[in-house]
């Protein structure tokens, strides 16, 4: 159970026994401590137009600090924080602390700050009122709800997101821009695209690993470049490596772009250094 105290702060009433200590993989309730303990981090990733160049919006990408295993990646604790039913918990903590940190960049930094910033949601989060988490997060930032894009799981059952579909709805009327995440990888559906109000998609970066060597990577990355055109989307290709893989993306015409390539994740004050600069490091960190 989890309280909301303001900002980002989460207050968290823990299970006796699961403060601290060192969690083994699967010790469900650490995650939770985690947040007590206030070792969670954003981590964020340029996102760059080609045209230009320039930092168009960044993606907010979750960090765990453990105090003995070091920093964690998501691959490492989502998926026992999932099995236990903490992806809102963890969902609502990520979005107040990126808006907050949108607010703050801003602040600073005036219009060499990113125009949104991008927030992956879980498959369970769809499953519960979170539409009302959304607008509260960006309410307590004080930030307009366009200021916002909402990365939508390609692993939501069809069903989830029917149910979401109302909600999805009502935050797309408030302004906030959803795009379906790595689009082409598992079950993507190409019904999401008719029946949600989805502005983007992101081609997923095991297409843009492959289509320099492979033709079938090539002509998806491509499919899915003409899919964007065709249907007015907003289309990003994830997990660009190399200036040959950029230079094939700026001939399909895929207007934007996200990789090690063209900036690391990083934390917040690198990514202000960045911003400072107005151009995207342009080599790999
Ligand atoms: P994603 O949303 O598709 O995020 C992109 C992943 O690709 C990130 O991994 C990022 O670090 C990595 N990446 C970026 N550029 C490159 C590149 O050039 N090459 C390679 N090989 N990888 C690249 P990360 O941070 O480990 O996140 C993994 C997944 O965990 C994310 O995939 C997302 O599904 C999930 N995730 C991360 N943060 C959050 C969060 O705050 N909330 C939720 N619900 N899920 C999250
Ligand atoms: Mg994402
Ligand atoms: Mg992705
Ligand atoms: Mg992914």
């Amino acid at each position: 159970r989890a309280k909301q105290a303001g900002g980002n702060r989460v207050e968290v009433a823990l299970p006796v026994g699961a403060a601290c200590g060192v969690p083994a993989d699967g010790d469900e309730p650490a995650v939770l401590a985690a947040v007590a303990e206030d070792q969670l981090r954003l981590h964020y990733q340029p996102i760059v137009r080609l045209a230009d160049r320039r930092i168009d919006s960044m993606e907010a990408l979750l960090r765990w600090q453990h105090p003995v295993r070091g920093l964690l990646a998501p691959g490492e604790f989502l998926p026992a924080a999932a099995r236990a039913g903490h992806m809102p918990l963890l969902d609502r903590w990520v979005l107040g602390r990126a808006c907050a940190d949108l607010a703050e960049v801003r602040a600073a930094l005036g219009r060499a700050a990113p125009s949104k910033v991008n927030v992956n949601i879980s498959a369970a989060s769809l499953e519960t009122p979170f539409d009302d988490m959304v607008l509260d997060a960006l309410a307590e930032a004080g930030l307009p709800p366009h200021s916002l894009r909402l990365e939508l799981p390609e692993n939501a059952e069809l069903e989830a997101l029917a149910t979401a579909s109302p909600r999805l709805a009502r935050l797309a009327e408030h302004g906030v821009r959803l795009t379906l995440d790595d689009m082409g990888a598992g079950s993507t559906n190409l019904r999401y695209l008719s029946t949600l109000d989805v502005q983007g998609i992101k081609i997923d970066r095991g297409f843009v690993a492959g289509m320099l060597h492979n033709p079938r990577d090539h002509a998806v990355v491509k499919l899915l470049s003409d899919l964007g055109h065709g249907l007015g989307l907003r289309t990003t290709a994830e997990g660009v490596e190399n200036a040959e893989q950029l230079a094939v993306l700026d001939d399909l015409g895929v207007p934007y772009a996200q990789g090690f390539h063209l900036g690391a994740p990083q934390p917040l004050a690198a990514v202000r250094r960045l911003l400072r600069a107005r151009v995207p490091s342009g080599t790999a960190m």
